[in-house]
C-alpha cells in the first residue's frame, strides 16, 4: 500500500518551455481540489536545496495559463548531482512535511528525480516540459508545439525577404540533439532541405540540389538546420555553400531563444493541463516515480528510471515527401 500524500511540492527544472505555467496551474488546482496542500518550489532543485519554497493557493496561479516561461523560475543545479545536495533537499522536504513532488522538466530533471527517489522515500512524478520533444513514451512534450509554431512563423517571414531578393537562407532552429523542430518547421514552411541529427548530412547532396534548382531558375531556397546536426549549425553549412557556390547569395539566420518564449499554443495548454491533473492523481493513487506521458491519446505512465531520450525515427517517406514537394 503506497504512502498517502497530503502536502506536495511542485517545481520546474532545466530548460524552460512555454506551457510550464499551465502545468503548474493544473497541479496546484488539482491538488487543492483533492484537499492537499501545495507548495511552489522556486528555481528547480536549487530552490529546493535553499528552502526557497512557498505555499500556493488557487489564486496563486490565476492569470498564468496564457503566459510563457515559468512563475516558479527554473535553474540548473550542480549540487543536486551530489549525494550531499540531495540529502539537504530531503531534509528540507522532511522539515516542511512535504511528502510528494511534481517535477516539470526534461530528461535531465527526471534523472535527478531518479537519483533522489532511489535514496529517499519521497514519491516523484515527472511532467515532460521541453521544446525538444526528445523523451520516449509520450507523443507530446509541453512547449514543442509552441516552439515549432514560432519557428514556422519566423521562417514564413524569412521566405518573404528571400523571395524578394532571390536569396538562399540557411535557418538554424533549436532542438539540442533532436531534429523534431527542424523537421516539423521545415516541412510546414516548404524548406528545400532539412538537415537533422537523425540523418547523416551529405553536404555534396545539398550542393547538388542547389545547383539543380539553379539550373531550373529556382532561386529562392530555404535550408532548415537543426542546431545539433552533426555537420554543424547554419554557419558551417553557409561556409560549405560559399566555398562551392561562391555566386549564390546566402544569408544565415539563427532563430535562437525566441523559440523558447511566448504564449503557449492551445495544444500546449491542453496537454499541460491534462498532464498536471494526472500527475496529482498519480501521487494520490500511489502510482509513484513515473512520468506522465500521453500516447495515442491515452495517459502513459513511464517509470522514471526507464526514461530515455527518444531518437526520432524519421521515416524515409517523410524525407521523400520533402524532396518532391520542394522540387
Ligand atoms: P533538462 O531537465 O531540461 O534536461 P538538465 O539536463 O540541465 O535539464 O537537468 C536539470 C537539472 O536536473 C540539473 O541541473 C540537475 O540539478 C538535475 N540533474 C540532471 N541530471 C542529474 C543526475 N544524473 N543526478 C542528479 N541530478 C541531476
Amino acid at each position: 500500500m503506497a504512502k498517502k500524500v497530503s502536502r506536495i511540492g511542485v517545481l520546474t527544472s532545466g530548460g524552460d518551455s512555454p506551457g510550464m505555467n499551465a502545468a503548474i496551474r493544473a497541479v496546484v488546482r488539482t491538488g487543492i481540489y483533492n484537499g492537499l496542500e501545495v507548495y511552489g518550489i522556486m528555481r528547480g532543485y536549487q530552490g529546493l536545496i535553499e528552502d526557497d519554497i512557498y505555499k500556493m493557493e488557487g489564486r496563486s496561479v490565476a492569470n498564468i495559463i496564457q503566459r510563457g516561461g515559468t512563475i516558479l523560475k527554473t535553474a540548473r543545479c550542480k549540487i543536486f548531482h551530489t549525494a550531499e545536495g540531495r540529502r539537504k533537499a530531503y531534509e528540507i522536504l522532511q522539515r516542511r512535511g512535504i511528502d510528494g513532488l511534481v517535477i516539470i522538466g526534461g530528461d535531465g530533471s527526471f534523472r535527478g528525480a531518479v537519483e533522489f527517489s532511489k535514496e529517499f522515500d519521497i514519491p516523484c512524478i515527472g511532467i515532460a516540459g521541453t521544446i525538444d520533444k526528445d523523451i520516449a513514451g509520450t507523443d507530446f512534450t509541453i512547449g514543442f508545439d509552441t516552439a515549432v509554431n514560432t519557428a514556422v512563423e519566423a521562417i514564413d517571414k524569412i521566405r518573404d525577404t528571400a523571395d524578394a531578393h532571390d536569396r538562399l537562407f540557411i535557418i538554424e532552429v533549436m532542438g539540442r540533439d533532436a531534429g523534431y523542430i527542424a523537421l516539423h518547421s521545415g516541412i510546414a514552411t516548404g524548406a528545400e532541405n532539412i538537415l537533422i541529427p537523425e540523418q547523416k548530412t551529405d553536404i555534396e547532396d545539398v550542393i547538388a540540389s542547389l545547383q539543380e534548382k539553379e539550373r531550373r531558375k529556382k532561386l529562392v531556397n530555404l535550408i532548415v538546420v537543426a542546431e545539433g546536426d552533426e555537420f554543424g549549425g547554419a554557419n558551417e553549412v553557409a561556409k560549405a555553400v560559399k566555398e562551392r557556390l561562391p555566386q549564390t547569395e546566402t544569408r544565415v539566420c539563427i532563430l535562437g531563444h525566441i523559440q523558447r518564449g511566448g504564449a503557449p499554443t492551445c495544444l500546449d495548454r491542453l496537454i499541460a493541463s491534462r498532464m498536471g491533473y494526472h500527475a496529482v492523481e498519480s501521487l494520490i493513487e500511489g502510482r509513484h516515480n513515473v512520468f506522465v506521458g500521453i500516447q495515442n491519446n491515452k495517459m502513459n505512465y513511464v517509470p522514471l528510471d526507464k526514461v530515455h531520450k527518444k531518437k526520432s525515427t524519421i521515416s524515409d517517406e517523410w524525407m521523400k515527401i520533402v524532396k518532391i514537394l520542394a522540387s
